[in-house]
C-alpha cells in the first residue's frame, strides 16, 4: 500500500483534523494514483482498484466519480476475472475529452500530433520547413519558422476543439539541447539557432488561453514515445536515435528518461570517431554524424535529384530514395551497404557506455530498418563481449512522427500527474 493512499483514508475518515489545503492535495494525488492505474494496467473493477492501490472501496468510489465529472475515466464491461463474489463493473479511461498535443520542430519538416488520453492519435500534419533551401549549413530564419509553427499549433487546437476535446498541455520537440528553465533551445546546429527562447516566443504568437507549453529535445521525446512498447517486454534500458542531418540519442536507462544534468545527454552525433574526417557543422571533426547523417545518403545521389529538395515532404523524399534503391541505383546500394558498418562505430561506442538492452533505430535509419537492422544486429553481437551484454536492435515502429507523438504523450503527462486540471465536463440535460 503506498503511503498517500493510507493518508487519503486517514483524511477521509477523521477530516476535521486535515486542513483544507492538505486535504486538496491529497484528493489530488489519489485521482492521480487511480488514474495512472489505469492508465498503466487498463480497466477494472473498483474493488480491484482497492486492492491493487491500497485505497479503500469507500475512497475509490468517490475518486472514480470525481474522474468521471471530468471525462476522465467512464464505465465499461463488466469485469471476468474468475473471480468468487458478484463481478464489479469495470472503470476505463475515457478518450473521448482529453488530448495533448505535440509539435515537432526538424530541420527538414514541422509535425503536429494530436493524442487523446486512450493513446489513439485523432490528427497528425506535417508540413516542409520554411526557409529551407537545400543548403544545410545556412541558419533558418526564426519569424517564419515560428509563425507557421503557431499556425500549424492553432490549426491542431481547432481541429481538438471540433472534436471534443481539451487539450492538457502543447510540449514542442526540439533538434538540439533544452534549456528547461528559460524553455529555450541551447543551440540546434543544424538549423543555426543558438539559445533561441522557443517557448517565450511561440506563447507571444499563441496568445492568451493557450493550453501550457513546454519543450523537451526531439530524440528524449521519441525515446520516451518508443519506451512503454519495449517495457511491455521487460525492456527498460533502451537507446533511441534519430536519423536525420544530424544524429540524436534519447536515453532511457531504468525505465527514467536520462537528460544529464544540463540536459545534453544523447548530443551522440558529435561523438569524434575520425581525427583526419571531414569537418562538422559543430566545428569538430569526423563527428559520428559526417558518416551517418542523411546528407551522406542524399550525398550519392545525382544533384538535381528530386529527394535532395527540402521543400518535398519528407515521406516523399524517403520514397524516392526507396524507389531509386529498389530500381538498383549503384551509389545508392554501396552506401546503404557501407552505412550498417559506419553506425555501429558510433553504436558500439553507446553499447559500451550504456549497457541498454535495446537500440530503437528512428527517422530515415528506421524508414530504412528493413536494410539496417540484421547488419547492424550482426556487426554488434560480432563484437560482444559477454553474452549478457547483448542489445536488440529494432526500428522505430512511429516513423517520422515520433518525437511528435512523444510529445503529445508528455503533453498527458499534465493531466495524469493532476486529474483536477482537467475542465468538469458540462452537465448534461
Ligand atoms: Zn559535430
Amino acid at each position: 500500500m503506498c503511503s498517500c493512499a493510507a493518508a487519503y483514508d486517514e483524511a477521509m475518515t477523521s477530516q476535521s483534523s486535515a486542513s483544507p489545503v492538505g486535504h486538496a492535495a491529497m484528493r489530488s494525488a489519489n485521482l492521480s494514483l487511480l488514474l495512472r492505474h489505469l492508465h498503466a494496467h487498463g480497466g477494472r473493477s473498483r474493488a480491484t482498484l482497492s486492492q491493487e492501490t491500497g485505497l479503500s472501496k469507500a475512497a475509490v468510489t468517490t475518486l472514480v466519480g470525481d474522474l468521471a465529472e471530468r471525462g476522465l475515466v467512464q464505465e465499461g464491461e463488466v469485469e471476468r476475472r474468475g473471480r468468487v463474489g458478484r463481478p464489479g463493473t469495470e472503470v476505463h479511461l475515457d478518450p473521448r475529452h482529453v488530448a495533448g498535443l505535440g509539435l515537432e520542430l526538424n530541420v527538414d519538416y514541422l509535425a503536429v500530433s494530436l493524442r487523446d488520453l486512450g493513446g489513439t492519435v485523432r490528427a497528425t500534419t506535417s508540413v516542409p520547413m520554411p526557409g529551407a533551401d537545400g543548403d544545410h549549413g545556412r541558419t533558418y530564419p526564426l519569424d517564419p519558422v515560428l509563425d507557421l509553427a503557431a499556425a500549424q499549433v492553432r490549426v491542431m487546437l481547432a481541429e481538438a476543439e471540433a472534436q471534443g476535446l481539451w487539450v492538457a498541455g502543447i510540449t514542442v520537440a526540439a533538434p538540439g539541447p533544452v534549456d528547461y528553465e528559460g524553455a529555450a533551445v541551447r543551440f540546434a546546429s543544424n538549423l543555426g539557432w543558438e539559445g533561441v527562447p522557443l517557448g517565450e516566443e511561440l506563447e507571444a504568437r499563441l496568445g492568451p488561453d493557450h493550453p501550457p507549453l513546454a519543450l523537451e529535445n526531439d530524440a528524449k521525446l521519441s525515446a520516451l514515445a518508443e519506451a512503454p512498447r519495449l517495457a511491455r517486454r521487460g525492456i527498460h534500458d533502451l537507446v533511441y536515435l534519430t536519423g536525420d542531418l544530424g544524429v540524436g540519442a534519447g536515453i532511457i536507462a531504468g525505465g527514467r528518461l536520462v537528460r544529464g544534468w544540463s540536459g545534453f545527454s544523447g548530443e551522440v552525433g558529435h561523438i569524434g570517431l575520425d581525427p583526419a574526417g571531414v569537418s562538422c557543422r559543430c566545428g569538430r571533426r569526423g563527428c559520428w554524424e559526417t558518416l551517418v547523417g542523411f546528407e551522406t545518403v542524399l550525398d550519392v545521389l545525382a544533384d538535381d535529384d528530386p529527394a535532395r529538395s527540402p521543400h518535398l515532404p519528407m515521406q516523399e523524399r524517403l520514397r524516392r530514395i526507396r524507389e531509386l534503391h529498389e530500381a538498383g541505383e549503384e551509389r545508392l546500394a554501396e552506401r546503404f551497404a557501407a552505412l550498417p558498418e559506419d553506425l555501429v562505430r558510433g553504436a558500439g561506442v553507446l553499447v559500451d557506455v550504456l549497457n541498454p538492452q535495446a537500440i530503437v533505430l528512428g527517422g530515415y535509419f528506421g524508414a530504412f530498418a528493413d536494410l539496417l537492422v540484421q547488419p547492424v544486429q550482426e556487426a554488434l553481437d560480432a563484437r560482444l563481449l559477454d553474452a549478457d551484454g547483448r542489445v536488440e536492435v529494432s526500428g522505430s515502429t512511429l516513423g517520422l512522427d515520433a518525437a511528435a507523438l512523444g510529445g503529445a504523450a508528455v503533453s498527458l503527462e499534465r493531466v495524469l500527474d493532476d486529474p483536477l486540471l482537467a475542465p468538469p465536463l458540462p452537465t448534461r440535460a
